[in-house]
């Protein structure tokens, strides 16, 4: 089974639109997202709605959360907050109701789906090292462990080795962002991994940021969301 996973798209349409016509290339035979369809960005509605009808499982990511009441405010930074209060007022009833029934894990083809992290879904915890990437081995049965959240990605095998694919053993992959990604790369990513001939790999996409910028500014959106886009941080 070819799956592609998505993650990370904080409402950002143009990187997700560019990154599906990437996806379709590679032909999977199925696409699921590991969460953070919303925040920060300004086309919560057209993001979810191109999901729902692409990807065959998607989890909840905690800005999904945020924007139904399912995350308290508490939990994100200033800009995160700000992004949120801006989506709860422009989502639909029909994404509302799609946030709000959205799980926190799900399995399937020999792969685990969760946004933050295996060992506990719900408390949003940054896999950003190693060493935590490591601890995360016992907390899944299934060949790959597919998250995102941090928006950086990698692959780490059960071994500690990081970036390639070790024959027989069990592999977390970090998916990277589509919409926001953090590793100093501009370009969207995501990851196409096979369940049958143990490969993976993370794909990165380019597209074009000034069109997301633009309209992060003109929803009125904190400057510093449309800049990060440009330097990948
Ligand atoms: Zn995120």
């Amino acid at each position: 089974m070819r799956i592609a996973v998505l993650s990370d798209i904080h409402a950002n349409l143009e990187a997700l639109t560019r990154v599906l016509r990437k996806v379709y290339e590679s032909e999977p035979d199925l696409i699921a997202c590991v969460g953070d369809i919303v925040g920060y960005g300004p086309f919560p509605n057209e993001c979810i709605d191109l999901i729902r009808q692409q990807c065959a499982y998607v989890v909840l990511g905690n800005h999904d959360g945020g924007a139904v009441g399912r995350v308290p405010p508490k939990s994100f930074n200033t800009e995160g907050r700000i992004a949120l209060e801006w989506t709860r007022g422009k989502l639909s009833a029909s994404s509302r109701e799609f946030l709000q029934n959205l799980p926190t894990s799900l399995i399937s083809y020999n792969a685990t789906f969760v946004h933050a992290s295996p060992r506990s879904p719900q408390d949003w915890e940054y896999v950003a090292t190693l060493h935590t990437a490591t601890e995360m081995f016992e907390h899944f049965s299934t060949t790959y462990c597919c998250i995102g959240h941090t928006h950086i990605p990698s692959i780490v095998s059960a071994d500690g080795t990081v970036n390639s694919i070790r024959e027989g053993q069990k592999h977390l992959i970090n998916v990277g962002s589509v919409g926001q990604p953090r590793d100093g790369n501009p370009r969207a990513s995501f990851a196409l991994l096979d369940t049958e001939t143990t490969a993976a790999s993370i794909i990165r996409v380019e597209y074009d940021v000034s069109v997301t910028a633009a309209a992060i500014r003109q929803a009125g959106l904190p400057e510093f969301l449309a800049k990060r886009l440009q330097y990948g941080i």
